[in-house]
């Protein structure tokens, strides 16, 4: 049987984050395609919220970091008419000095948290223009625009996909498609228990529930927030760190040494 409701498609929904997210969408009536590697969890969770909520839950079973796995969630987001919501979500943490770290984990890390982001962006976005709606959500962290000694590759990742959908963001401007960047701080998941740094180490205080982050950045989303910092009480930061960051930005066009090099 097919079904007349609208998809979205959750990276990395077989825990944490995405799990949560998968269960919200389906709460609000979309079908889901859930993408992650373990086929256990995905087929459990697919189970949980296909009883829940009635709605039509498929897995794709992916390693985001192989070129032929991500080629198949590639081809859906491309293809599949019923897409309407990408999430994407999946993402790693190895959080070592970078003279301890393998080189793996660096590529690893560069490659879900980037690579893929990036790709799956590309497929879904033209598609997503040429209906002229849909959502694209991207998960980076408070950690794109804050370095640590042991996060200099994850945090270079977040970075990256800050800058990136900042851009996105203004090329989709004058469309119907709506991208939003999510900036989580310290989230009680397994991604820390695999990063080197297990949750237990955390101040109890700063770390915000599963739940209460997913719920804050919907919440953002439907007031129409393209960049939502789930777990900062004074928006107003935001906009000032942001607007300093065009002000440098502008003072760097002048075409000229700046005096104290005494150049020229
Ligand atoms: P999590 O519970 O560890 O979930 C990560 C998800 O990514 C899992 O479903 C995992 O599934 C999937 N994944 C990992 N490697 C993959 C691969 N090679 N291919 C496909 N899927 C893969 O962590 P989380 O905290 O929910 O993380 C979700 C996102 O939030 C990440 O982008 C993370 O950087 C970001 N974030 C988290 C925090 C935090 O404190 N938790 C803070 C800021 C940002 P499989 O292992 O089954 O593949």
């Amino acid at each position: 049987m097919t079904s007349s409701r609208k998809v979205a498609v959750v990276t990395g929904a077989s825990s944490g984050i995405g799990a949560v997210y998968a269960d919200r969408l389906a709460a609000r009536g979309y079908d889901l395609i859930l993408v992650a590697r373990r086929a256990d969890r995905l087929e459990a969770l697919a189970a949980k919220i296909s009883s829940a909520h009635g709605v039509k839950v498929n897995a794709i079973v992916a390693d985001l970091t192989k070129d032929a796995d991500l080629a198949k969630v590639e081809k859906v987001l491309a293809t599949d008419p019923a897409v309407h919501i990408l999430i994407n979500n999946a993402g790693l943490a190895r959080l070592r000095p970078v003279t301890q770290s393998s080189a793996e984990d660096t590529g690893s890390q560069i490659a879900l948290n980037i690579s893929a982001l990036t790709r799956l962006t590309q497929a879904a976005a033209p598609a997503f223009v040429a209906r002229n709606e849909g959502v694209i959500i991207n998960i980076a962290s408070v950690l794109a625009v804050h370095s640590m000694p042991v996060s200099a590759v994850y945090s270079g990742t977040k970075a990256f996909v800050l800058q990136y959908t900042r851009g996105l963001q203004q090329e989709l401007a004058e469309t119907g498609v709506k991208v939003q960047l999510v900036l989580p701080a310290s989230t009680a998941t397994e991604i820390w228990d695999e990063s080197g740094i297990p949750l237990s180490a955390l101040q109890k205080e700063s770390v915000m529930t599963t739940e209460n982050m997913v719920d804050a950045a919907l919440a953002g989303l439907d007031q129409g927030e393209t960049i939502t910092w789930p777990s900062v009480a004074d928006a107003g930061l935001w906009d000032r760190y942001d607007a300093a960051r065009a002000e440098l930005f502008a003072a760097t066009q002048v075409g000229k040494a700046a005096p104290r090099y005494h150049i020229g």
